[in-house]
């Protein structure tokens, strides 16, 4: 990661009271971990730099976490786990419903703060993040009276039961594109079952969720929830590998989700994954032209870069419409605006990193050079000077790409789609599943019939008709195949992956 010139912290705390000061808040924020109830630096007293891709400038310095501050944050968790599991479990999902409107009055400054960091536009996803995170908490909050058990009719005489307990200190690793509302779905569920949390942040992405744990611990009691920046190695590794951490849940690469279910395996850990994705979007010929239009350029997630699990990366249209759908397609994102992602007029802000940057560009790259393919360079670059050590990539709908090509295949987490004709519904059933992904999937037709028998064919673990949202409170989420392991957002996700069931048996005769 390229280094900026030093941020010195802001003197003091960050302010009590919800500020629009995004990049005084960031200073405030900076070399700082969160354990135990309090802002605490690294161990090592080693920072790094953290910069506004959308100018390249240095916007604070975030704790270098390590082994020494893992220990430190787990055995704070562990220590705070006892008496929050002895509380009433719906006690915890008041105080979880809580935490959600003190983050729901805060949402415009920490929309303010993830756009400053991450490069998202503010209107078109950084207040939906913000308003998601609130929402998630407010939904777990009320599911604690539903952490119930069973009577099992064993035998007279003998009363059997069984009772939900939490599995004690969960690690939770999150990535960069949605921090706050990706995070909130860890800790909702892991707090209201009676665990407590540490989390590793993104290194791209530190600070946003550094407030929403400071902001959580005004209502919880200290150690519940801690957080701690650094690297993948040198930070999530001992955070996995911590005896006293009993369940890793992780969103990222698949290459890394292989490197954390391998770590957990040693400590027979359970452990949730929520992987990539390369999720296709069929259109039929008799689907309502416009809303699928508008479909397809909200289910790639031309907003936030692309830079989604979900995004639909490759698109499957029907030969009749095929060539107005591309240059529909075209001209509505073509009328997107790139732009300082503060800006209220900003639809499509930019890349996070110049890693991810030089990535998408290759791939962009690649795909121009493809003997056949054409490619509609969308949108236009910003024009305001200060934005020019931007990562701004404009959007790419790729055609006349072969199956073969990295682009078909590989998630790519950029702005960049592929898009196929086809003529035959069981052969763009068999295009749409020959991916090793399997996260989400949507069918665009007015045949309900023909939708629902693909949504039951599809391998994917969402599948949506004539929508393609996010993911959505209440609703299972999570991938089949390399798209992960374990589901989030849902009651039952709760129950599964942050409980284990005890049974107790009473003779009584
Ligand atoms: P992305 O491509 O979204 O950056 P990664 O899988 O590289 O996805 O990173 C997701 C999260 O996993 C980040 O918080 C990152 O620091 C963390 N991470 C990376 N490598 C490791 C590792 N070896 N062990 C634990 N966590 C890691």
């Amino acid at each position: 990661m390229p280094d900026h010139p030093t941020v010195e912290p802001e003197a003091g705390a960050p302010p009590l009271a919800p500020t629009l000061d995004e990049r005084g808040l960031a200073r405030a924020l900076s070399g700082r971990h969160f354990i135990g109830g309090a802002f605490v630096p690294a161990s090592s007293g080693t920072t790094f730099a953290v910069a506004n891709p959308a100018t390249g400038e240095a916007i604070a310095r975030a704790a270098e976490g390590d082994a020494a501050d893992v220990d430190a944050a787990v055995r704070e968790a562990a220590r705070a786990q006892k008496a929050w599991a002895r509380l009433p479990a719906r006690k915890r999902g008041a105080l979880v419903a809580q935490c959600g409107a003190v983050l729901r009055a805060h949402s415009e400054e920490l929309a303010r703060l993830i756009t400053l960091e991450t490069g998202k536009a503010l209107r078109t996803e950084s207040r939906i993040e913000a308003q998601n995170v609130a929402d998630i908490l407010e939904f777990f909050g009320g599911l604690g009276g539903e952490l119930k058990g069973e009577s099992v009719p064993f035998a007279p005489d003998v009363l059997s039961v069984t009772v939900r307990e939490p599995l004690g200190v969960v690690g939770a690793i999150i990535p960069w594109n949605v921090p706050m509302l990706l995070m909130a779905l860890k800790i909702a569920p892991a707090l209201v079952a009676g665990n407590t949390v540490v989390v590793k942040s993104a290194e791209e992405a530190p600070l946003a969720v550094l407030r929403v744990c400071e902001l959580i611990n005004r209502v919880l009691p200290p150690g519940c929830f801690n957080i701690l920046s650094g690297f993948g190695p040198e930070c999530g590794g001992p955070l996995v590998a911590h005896p006293l951490v009993r369940k890793v849940t992780f969103t990222g690469s698949v290459e890394v989700g292989k490197i954390v279910a391998t770590a957990a395996a040693q400590k027979l850990i359970p452990v949730t994954l929520e992987l990539g994705g390369k999720s296709p979007m069929l259109v039929f010929a008799d689907c309502d032209f416009d809303r699928t239009v508008t479909g397809a350029v909200t289910s790639m997630r031309f907003t936030r870069q692309g830079q989604s699990c979900t995004a639909a990366s490759r698109i499957y249209v029907e030969r009749p419409i095929f060539d107005r759908f591309v240059a529909a397609l075209a001209a509505r994102v073509d009328a997107m605006v790139m732009g300082d992602p503060l800006d209220e007029k900003t639809d499509i802000g930019t890349i996070i990193s110049d890693g991810q940057f030089a990535k998408v560009r290759a791939f962009i790259a690649e795909g121009q050079a493809t003997p056949g393919a054409t490619a509609r360079v969308c949108s236009k670059l910003p024009e305001d000077a200060r934005l020019a050590g931007g990562k701004f990539i404009q959007p790419v709908i790729f055609t006349g790409l072969p199956d073969s090509s990295r682009l078909v295949q590989e998630e790519i987490f950029g702005p960049v789609t592929v898009v196929f004709p086809f003529d035959d519904t069981e052969a763009v059933l068999a295009a749409a599943n020959d991916s090793e992904y399997g996260l989400a999937a949507s069918v665009w037709t007015n045949n309900l019939r023909r939708g629902l028998d693909l949504a039951h064919r599809l391998e994917a673990g969402l599948v949506q008709i004539n929508q393609n949202l996010v993911v959505q409170a209440n609703l299972s989420y999570g991938g089949v195949k390399s798209s992960g392991l374990g589901k989030e957002a849902s009651l039952e996700s709760m129950l599964e992956h942050f409980t284990h069931k005890k049974t107790i048996m009473v003779n009584y005769a």
